[in-house]
C-alpha cells in the first residue's frame, strides 16, 4: 500500500473501533450505523483509496469541489450525500452526481430539486437539515430550519416528484441553548425524528456527529455519522 493509503487504513481502524464501542456502550447493533466519510477539500485520490479500503458513502459540501471529483470517480461503488449549503443555481449539477441531499431547509430548494431530478431521471434521497439554534422557526447560521418548519417542508419533499424524503439531518450548534451539549442536542434531533415519523414511517435516516462527537451521536440514537478529519487528516483550508 502506499503511504497515503496505509494512513487511510489506520485512520479508518480507529473510527471503526470508535463507533463499535459507541454502539455497545449503547446497546446498538454495529449495523444501526452507518459512516458516512466526508471527503471534502481532499483528492478524487483519496476517494478512490477509501472505497478499496470498504467505504461506501462519502460526503461532500461544495458543489464546485464535489462535481469533478464525482465525475473522477464514477466508476466506483460509492453512495454520494451532499451536506453542504444549496444554492438553487447549483441543484442542477448536484443532482448529476448525489444520491442523497441531507442539506435541505427551504421550499425553494424543495421546487428546484424535484425539477432537476425529474428531468435527470433520478430519485434524489433528502433529509431535512435541523437547526437546533435557530428557535423554532428560525434559520441556523450554517442552514437548516428550525424545528417549527421541518413538518412544512417534509410534506413538500414527500409530494414532490423525483424527490424521496429519507429523515433528519443536524450539525451541534456552536451558540444557543445547545452549544456545548451535544448529546442533548442530538437526543433532541431524535425526538423530532420521532414525530417526522409518525407521518412519515419510512424517513428513518437521523444523520448526526462528526469527528469530535460521533460517540455522543450514537448514544443519542443516529443512524448515520459524517466523519471528515478523524478519517482524511485537518483539512488544509476552510471547508
Ligand atoms: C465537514 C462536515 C462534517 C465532517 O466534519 P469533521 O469534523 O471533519 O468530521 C460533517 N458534516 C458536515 C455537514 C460537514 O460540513
Amino acid at each position: 500500500m502506499t503511504d497515503r493509503k496505509d494512513e487511510l487504513a489506520g485512520n479508518l481502524a480507529k473510527v471503526e473501533e470508535r463507533i463499535a464501542a459507541a454502539c455497545a456502550a449503547a446497546g446498538r447493533k454495529r449495523e444501526e450505523v452507518t459512516l458516512i466519510v466526508v471527503t471534502k477539500t481532499y483528492p478524487a485520490s483519496d476517494v478512490r483509496m477509501l472505497s478499496e479500503l470498504g467505504v461506501r458513502h462519502v460526503a461532500e459540501n461544495k458543489d464546485q469541489d464535489a462535481a469533478p471529483k464525482a465525475a473522477e470517480c464514477s466508476d466506483l461503488p460509492l453512495t454520494w450525500h451532499f451536506v453542504g449549503q444549496l444554492q438553487t443555481n447549483k441543484v442542477r449539477s448536484v443532482v448529476g452526481y448525489a444520491d442523497l441531499v441531507q442539506s435541505v431547509d427551504r421550499s425553494k430548494v424543495v421546487t428546484v430539486l424535484s425539477k432537476e431530478a425529474v428531468r435527470a431521471e433520478r430519485e434524489v434521497g433528502c433529509l431535512i437539515q435541523v437547526a437546533l439554534d435557530a428557535g423554532v422557526t428560525g434559520r441556523g447560521e450554517r442552514g437548516g430550519v428550525g424545528p417549527g418548519g421541518i413538518e412544512e417542508l417534509a410534506d413538500l419533499v414527500a409530494d414532490a416528484p423525483g424527490l424521496r424524503l429519507d429523515g433528519l439531518m443536524t450539525v451541534a450548534p456552536l451558540t444557543g441553548e445547545y452549544a456545548g451539549r451535544e448529546q442533548a442536542a442530538f437526543e433532541r434531533l431524535m425526538d423530532l425524528s420521532t414525530d417526522l415519523r409518525r407521518a412519515h414511517p419510512a424517513a428513518n435516516m437521523v444523520s448526526a456527529g462528526m469527528s469530535a462527537d460521533l460517540e455522543q451521536a450514537v448514544a443519542a440514537g443516529a443512524t448515520h455519522v459524517r466523519v471528515g478529519t478523524s478519517v482524511l487528516g485537518v483539512r488544509p483550508r476552510l471547508g
